[in-house]
């Protein structure tokens, strides 16, 4: 039985369409929201889990007036005790975690904690809390595949029963590629005035507004390098950023031999889900075969830092060690906000991002507390130097 965390967001949503096209392999133990009602309410008639839970406990109590009226009696929770609770029940044994940001982190613990397979999409959790999540999903044998396109396709090129330092599996260096986003080719002038429709549409893949965002500005690739630093326990040089705009090759795995593993496939989330559902065996996930002919042609090209500083800046926080990650993960999420309710210029994302990683001191991250604790700073900061009228929105 499997338990989806975001279950009405784009990763949801596909998880679902690969449970129903596997229905004799998947059943769903829960299913859960922050406050999409009507979303939810329809994936519970039609997947009938055991329990849905949703964050806003408002939202839940509007799912269970609305359940009743479709004569359902599913059992509806609510905040993040109920989000734990379903991550960590014992019906359910394997977990997608895929809430989006922060909100991720004490949900995907607690799956964590209860020893479950856990598809990892909420890249966030990782990023804020790498060592003490490693350590956790060690200390509790809980099993972690990578949905992230990227880093699924470096689990699948790495050796099956790789256990070992990554060293002495013979490994290089890992290129993880990028498509660049919508504004690769974008005059630099022009970035300035960016609307969020334009920043969310990207050109491969259909995602939420947030990693949307976060692809146009690259600091997805920032989070994403150091989840990769985390997962496989790399250092930061061993990592490397390739754009590759047909987003075909989801990412490579350089070994010292000379030989250079890639995954390929159109771009579809289905494929990493399948992959993580029915590990180490292989179901059909819906994606079209991949047409090579058709594609024709595949580019790569070094990112250009000038355009995307986002993508340095995750690798000064992962320099500057402990809560820093925490930090830039946490401003950047406040930035993300404000650039989409058009209270923030697109490139200011960067300069708010700079000036909160920059002004708060990084500690040690011994506990979960002290994450939770820069994450609240990070935030509370931004928040007050978003008031100053050197931010603030100039476009359309
Ligand atoms: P989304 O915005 O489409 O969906 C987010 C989900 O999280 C929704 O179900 C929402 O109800 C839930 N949620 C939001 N805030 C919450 C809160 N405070 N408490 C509880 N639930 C909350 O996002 P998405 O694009 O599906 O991305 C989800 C995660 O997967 C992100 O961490 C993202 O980085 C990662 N990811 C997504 C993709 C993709 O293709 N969409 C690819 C790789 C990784
Ligand atoms: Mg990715």
């Amino acid at each position: 039985m499997i338990t989806i965390l975001g279950a009405t967001g784009s990763i949801g949503c596909s998880t679902l369409d690969v449970v129903r096209r596997n229905s004799d392999r998947y059943q769903v133990f829960a299913l859960t929201a922050n406050s999409q009602v009507e979303l939810l309410l329809q994936q519970c008639l039609e997947f009938k889990p055991q329990v849905a839970v949703m964050a806003d406990p408002a939202s839940a109590d509007s799912l269970r007036r609305r359940l009743l009226e479709n004569g359902s009696s599913i059992e509806v929770l609510e905040g993040v005790e109920g989000l734990q609770q379903a991550a960590g029940a014992d019906e359910a044994d394997l977990v997608m975690a895929a809430i989006v940001g922060a909100a991720g982190l004490l949900p995907t613990l607690a799956a964590v904690e209860a020893g479950k397979r856990i598809l990892l999409a909420n890249k966030e959790s990782l990023v804020m809390a790498g060592a003490l999540f490693m350590e956790a999903v060690s200390r509790h044998n809980a099993c972690l595949l990578p949905i992230d396109s990227e880093h699924n396709a470096i689990y699948q090129c790495l050796p099956h029963n790789y256990t070992d330092p990554i060293a002495r599996a013979g490994v290089r260096r890992i290129l993880l590629t990028a498509s660049g986003g919508p504004f690769r080719t974008t005059d630099l002038a022009e970035l300035k005035s960016v609307t969020p429709e334009r920043a969310c549409a990207h050109p491969n893949w259909p995602m939420g507004r947030k990693i949307s965002v976060d692809s146009a500005t690259m600091m997805n690739k920032g989070l994403e390098a150091i989840e990769a630093c985390w997962l496989f326990d790399l250092k930061p040089q061993e990592v490397e950023v390739v754009i590759h705009p047909q987003s075909i090759i989801h990412s490579l795995v350089d070994y010292v031999d000379g030989s250079v593993l890639a995954q390929m496939g159109n771009p579809d989330m289905r494929t990493p889900i399948a992959y993580g559902m029915a590990w180490p065996q292989r179901i059909d996930s819906g994606v079209e075969p991949l047409d090579l002919v058709k594609i024709g042609q595949l580019d790569f090209e070094a990112p250009d830092l000038e355009r995307f500083p986002c993508l340095q800046l995750a690798f000064d926080a992962v320099a500057a060690g402990g809560t820093a990650m925490a930090i830039l993960n946490a401003v950047n999420e406040v930035a993300v906000e404000a650039f989409l309710n058009r209270r923030l210029g697109f490139c200011q994302i960067a300069e708010l991002n700079r000036e909160v990683l920059e002004a708060l001191d990084a500690q040690p991250v011994d506990n979960l507390q002290r994450v939770l604790d820069a994450d609240q700073r990070a935030r509370d900061l931004a928040q007050q130097l978003l008031k100053n009228q050197r931010f603030g929105w100039k476009g359309n």
